[in-house]
């Protein structure tokens, strides 16, 4: 097997990489010396001899000297002459002493002596020996990319013991549970081994970014006290063939040396994905991915490596991964629900000053959907907010401030806009708040406003939806309505429609084609999963069914605006009144906004 592999990697010897190489060395060659040559010529009309120098400070015409630490190249400006000129000293100390002395002697000589810079003038002798250390280093650089330089660090690994422990990661309980088992495989490898009991060599991680896949994996590691070496798969994504395979290996190798340890591959889908076609890029992912699944079949169980790996895109995996004795166990991690958040601003909240007045319950109520990477961010943001609000700790109001920043971008009072976009966006966002407030299924208003928050004009801010596990076909079409009631407003009232409802718009088809394609909810095309379906998959649910879908898709979205529009036009009188608040007072909070239907 390993024989194999040696053939492949020699194939992959590209000889295009040295024609490459040759090129961009004459190039090099030819730029450093244009530039040289050039600025050889300038300089020389510049230089001043040192001699000359001397003579000049005697008969008193030097006016200023400047000079960087280290360098003996100086700067002199002679009284009457514009331009500096550039001397090189021998002794840098014996010519300030020099200096020193006319000074005394009542000459007036500014003398400025600067720390060196970046731009400090390059030494000459360093100016000749350029070329060949780039080369030197773009030789290295490409050995050790290659493999050949024998001790290269070509992966970023974090061999050291992680002290991350499964009381870290908040929630997850019956996650936890699962991962127990394989840390006490880790732990204790013989027990395992002599009962016979099958290991898995690969556990995936599935779940959204931010839902604290690497933190669990580090945690498994940091449990069984063992080594973490990971990578991400965009890394495998290389310029030269065959180096994805070889870091690859080169993993593996290392894996084996520290076992028992824990392999941690991020982003996996960058080189698992499905293998598909044969050209450039995918037939690069296509070695790297075989390379993998060599060595996973490669090592045995006596050998205590488990490969962990993580991806948000579980879909797009090549099946070849999941078959049994590679990644055959696969665990969801769900973002946190309730409880789970309330646990996680807990844990986060650990090494911070909280006030009396926060209350963890409401914010974790309020933050349905966030991940624990976002709800971390949260109370990062809070204390910022707290520090610029001059508060002794982070208050209630710092942390609900963060909510908004990392949901709606930061609030930019000082963009000005002109008082027809204020209009516009007035009655785009009543036009939101008016229209979900007549749908049952849409959660309270709880803010409105017009100040421009990141890159949105307004924002209207519902309250956060308990946690949901299923969505209903109702309740999707009323979202689609309030999505797109900023834009019906903007019709309705101005006759006019802006570029304001982009993101609506993004997101309402977003979800009507979900609607359609992945849940099924279209009684003409049936609930069949068409998402991700090559096309000759599609071709077995009978002819264009991809004009289907999209008529179907447009259907939904046209019956919402309308319905909207309808929306609006009945209950006209809240929309010009709450526009009209909203270009008075900007904002306009949960109460005040339920006074105007009471
Ligand atoms: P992923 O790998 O799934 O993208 P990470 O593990 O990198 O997510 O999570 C990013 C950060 O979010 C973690 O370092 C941690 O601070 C926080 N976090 C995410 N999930 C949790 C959790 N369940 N408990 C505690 N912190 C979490
Ligand atoms: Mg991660
Ligand atoms: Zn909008």
């Amino acid at each position: 097997m390993s024989k194999n592999n040696k053939n492949k990697k020699k194939q992959n010897q590209p000889v295009g990489l040295w024609i490459a190489l040759v090129v961009i060395f004459i190039i090099l060659i030819a730029v450093l010396g244009i530039f040289l040559m050039e600025n050889k010529e300038k300089e020389d009309q510049k230089i001043l001899a040192y001699t000359d120098l001397i003579k000049e400070l005697s008969y008193g015409n030097v006016e200023k000297i400047e000079m960087k630490t280290g360098s003996t190249t100086i700067k002199v400006k002679m009284k009457n002459v514009e331009e500096e000129k550039t001397t090189i000293v021998p002794n840098t100390e014996s010519f300030i002493e020099l200096v020193q002395t006319k000074v005394a002697e009542g000459n007036e000589i500014e003398l400025i002596q600067k720390p060196r810079s970046v731009a400090a003038q390059i030494p000459s002798i360093l100016i000749s020996f350029l070329p060949t250390a780039i080369m030197l280093a773009l030789f290295i650089m490409i050995f050790k990319m290659q493999g050949l330089g024998e001790k290269g660090k070509v992966y970023d690994d974090t061999e050291r013991k992680t002290k991350i422990k499964f009381d870290d990661v908040a929630g997850l309980e019956e996650e936890k549970e699962e991962m127990i088992e394989i840390v006490e495989f880790l732990k204790k490898p013989e027990k395992f081994t002599k009962m016979g009991a099958r290991i898995p060599k690969g556990v995936l991680l599935y779940g959204k970014p931010g839902t604290g896949k690497t933190l669990i994996a580090k945690a498994i590691a940091g449990e069984a006290e063992v080594p973490f070496i990971s990578m991400s798969g965009s890394e495998f994504i290389e310029m030269f063939a065959g180096l994805g395979a070889s870091r690859v290996r080169k993993l593996f190798d290392k894996a084996r040396r520290l076992a028992p340890c824990i392999v941690f591959i991020d982003e996996i889908d960058a080189i698992g994905s499905r293998r598909t076609s044969n050209s450039g890029a995918e037939t690069e992912n296509n070695q790297t991915l075989n390379q993998l699944l060599v060595e996973m079949d490669g090592f045995s169980s006596e050998e205590t490596i488990i490969v962990l790996a993580a991806t948000n895109r579980p879909e797009m995996l090549d099946k070849a991964l999941l078959r049994p004795g590679r990644f055959d166990r696969q665990i969801t991690i769900p973002t946190p629900d309730l409880k789970g958040r309330l646990e996680i601003l807990k844990i986060h909240s650990r090494d911070k000053k909280l006030a009396e007045d926060v209350n963890l319950e409401s914010i974790a109520e309020d933050t349905a959907g966030f991940t624990g990477a976002e709800l971390e961010n949260i109370l990062n943001e809070a204390a910022i907010i707290a520090t610029k609000n001059k508060h002794e700790d982070i208050e209630n109001e710092d942390i609900e401030e963060a909510v908004k920043k990392v949901t709606v971008g930061l609030e930019k009072r000082g963009r000005v806009y002109s008082e027809k976009d204020k209009k516009l966006t007035a009655y785009h966002e009543a036009g939101h708040a008016v229209v979900s407030r007549y749908l049952p299924t849409q959660t309270d208003v709880k803010e409105v406003s017009i100040i421009p928050r990141g890159v949105a004009g307004g924002y209207t801010m519902y309250k956060s939806d308990e946690d949901k596990y299923y969505i209903s076909k109702t309740e999707m079409q009323e979202k689609l309505i309030a999505l797109l009631g900023g834009r019906a407003a903007e019709k309705l009232v101005l006759n006019d429609i802006s570029t304001g409802a982009s993101n609506d718009i993004e997101v309402a088809t977003k979800i009507a084609r979900d609607m359609v394609t992945k849940y099924g909810m279209s009684d003409i095309l049936g609930p069949i999963d068409f998402q991700g379906k090559e096309p000759y998959e599609m071709q077995m649910f009978g002819e264009n069914m991809g004009d289907k879908i999209g008529a179907e898709v447009k259907t939904l979205i046209d019956t919402a605006y309308q319905e909207a529009i309808n929306l609006l036009e009945q209950h006209r009188d809240k929309l010009d009144l709450i526009a009209e608040a909203l270009l008075e007072k900007e904002k306009i909070n949960e109460e005040d906004f339920k006074r105007f239907f009471n």
